[in-house]
């Protein structure tokens, strides 16, 4: 006998949490839920960065915030204020220590150590079959399991390792941030570096790469001692913690739902952009949707609401980063060169008029959007079988196999 919850959240990383949350601070603050997780989620196993121009309710996690943030190559130096906006990082671990502080209150609110195996629909609501037990709930929510890859979709990963580094003697500006750093060979994939500091003596330095296959872990290590200590001439450091992690980036439609009444959220529910991997925010704005949705008593619609222009230049430009990802360096060039970089942040949360946009590809390497357009929409146009064929995503094994977070691990 299954026991029976009114909600279900499989998945108690940030769409799960950020659900729940929003569930007890409103209408449902008495509905049964169970949260079901593999792991503890008790460290800090990533940072979340996003942006706003308003104070929000996790202004009091912000670990470190920005007002001005650059992009480099070897050249030149863009980028700079702000404007209106505010650049901040959360920390994970200290998000889900407030999201249990506060689910903890609640009686209602159960949580099961358990690996989720699979799902199915029931007459009234929808089953959870985990390697202990199995629920039944009149929804279940999961960003446990990605749906199965669309061979005809573009798909590239953006995966990373970075390194918080204590330096001995103060070495950074605390206020100013690398956004992207493109000082290091391209090796025919984009590559940059993100810095972020947080004192004059620590920073979070990530070395980043847009490609279908993750590199071996020596690769990113050797890469980032030869930026810190040749591009950035600290040579006196340590390393007090590592991150990694790598996020799809697809233009995959992702179902709404797995089954009637198991709903996709997260990751798994097209939260990510397709284009930059920033996820955290849309996670939120799709938490709060749902849950609002629950409590005027309507089927939960997890998607997105994104206009339909920027699913086209996300396609372009997915197009051209995974055919020719050694042109990266050069369109973020000029898009940082010639765009004040608050617009390109409103841009990237598709904020900005269509004349914004306009503006931003008019300086933007036209010719290699055109060929982009021909290969996307042209009559030459691969199907999505030949596209499979010829992807180099298929070459290598990655797909959604890729767990898409890892552990923090110290050196
Ligand atoms: C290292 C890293 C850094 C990132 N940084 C940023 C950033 O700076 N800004 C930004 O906007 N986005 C960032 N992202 C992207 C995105 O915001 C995160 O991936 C975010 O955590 C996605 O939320 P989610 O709930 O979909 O997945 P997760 O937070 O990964 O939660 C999924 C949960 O499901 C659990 N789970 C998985 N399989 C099972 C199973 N079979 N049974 C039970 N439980 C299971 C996992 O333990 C996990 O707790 C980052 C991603 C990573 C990996």
């Amino acid at each position: 006998m299954s026991e029976h919850y009114d909600y279900i959240i499989a998945g108690a990383g940030a769409a799960g949490l950020s659900l729940a949350c929003n569930m007890v601070d409103g209408a449902l603050s008495s509905a049964r839920i169970l949260l079901i997780d593999q792991d503890l989620k008790q460290s800090n196993d990533r940072t979340w960065c996003y942006w706003s121009d308003e104070t929000d309710d996790l202004e009091h996690l912000v670990y470190k915030s920005w007002s001005h943030l650059s992009f480099l190559n070897e050249a030149h130096q863009h980028g700079g204020a702000l404007g209106r906006l505010t650049y901040k990082m959360i920390r994970g671990g200290d998000f889900y220590e407030y999201a249990w502080a506060k689910l903890r209150d609640y009686a209602n609110v159960s949580f099961r150590q358990e690996r989720v195996l699979h799902y199915h629909s029931t007459t009234n609501g929808a089953g959870v079959v985990t390697n202990r037990a199995s629920y039944t709930g009149k929804y279940i929510f999961n960003s446990c399991t990605l749906p199965k890859p669309d061979p005809g979709a573009h798909f590239l990963l953006q995966h990373f390792a970075g390194w918080w580094i204590e330096t001995e003697s103060p070495a950074f500006d605390p206020q100013k941030g690398y956004l992207m750093d493109f000082r290091t060979p391209q090796k025919g994939s984009t590559r940059f570096f993100y810095l972020l500091p947080i004192d004059e003596r620590r920073a979070l330095v990530e070395y980043t790469v847009f490609s279908p296959a993750r590199l071996q872990p020596s690769e990113y290590q050797s890469e980032l001692k030869t930026y810190v200590e040749q591009t950035l001439g600290i040579l006196h450091y340590t390393i007090a913690e590592c991150e990694s992690g790598a996020i799809p980036m697809t233009d995959q439609i992702m179902p709404k739902e797995m089954y009637p009444n198991v709903i996709n959220i997260g990751t798994a529910g097209g939260a990510v952009k397709p284009t930059t991997g920033y996820a955290f925010s849309r996670i939120r704005q799709q938490a709060a949707q749902v849950c609002a949705q629950l409590e005027s008593g309507q089927y939960p619609d997890s998607r997105v609401k994104s206009p339909v222009r920027f699913r086209f230049y996300d396609q372009l430009l997915l197009n051209i980063l995974q055919n020719r990802g050694d042109l990266g360096k050069g369109i973020f060039s000029s898009l940082f060169r010639y765009t004040p970089i608050e617009t390109i942040f409103r841009f990237l949360a598709e904020g900005t008029k269509l004349w914004q946009e306009a503006k931003i590809f008019l300086r933007l390497p036209i010719p290699t959007f055109l060929k982009a357009v021909w290969r996307v929409f042209g009559p030459m146009k691969a199907t999505p079988r030949e596209r499979k064929a010829s992807d180099p995503a298929e070459k290598a094994p990655v797909a959604w196999a890729i767990p898409v977070q890892d552990k923090l691990q110290t050196p």
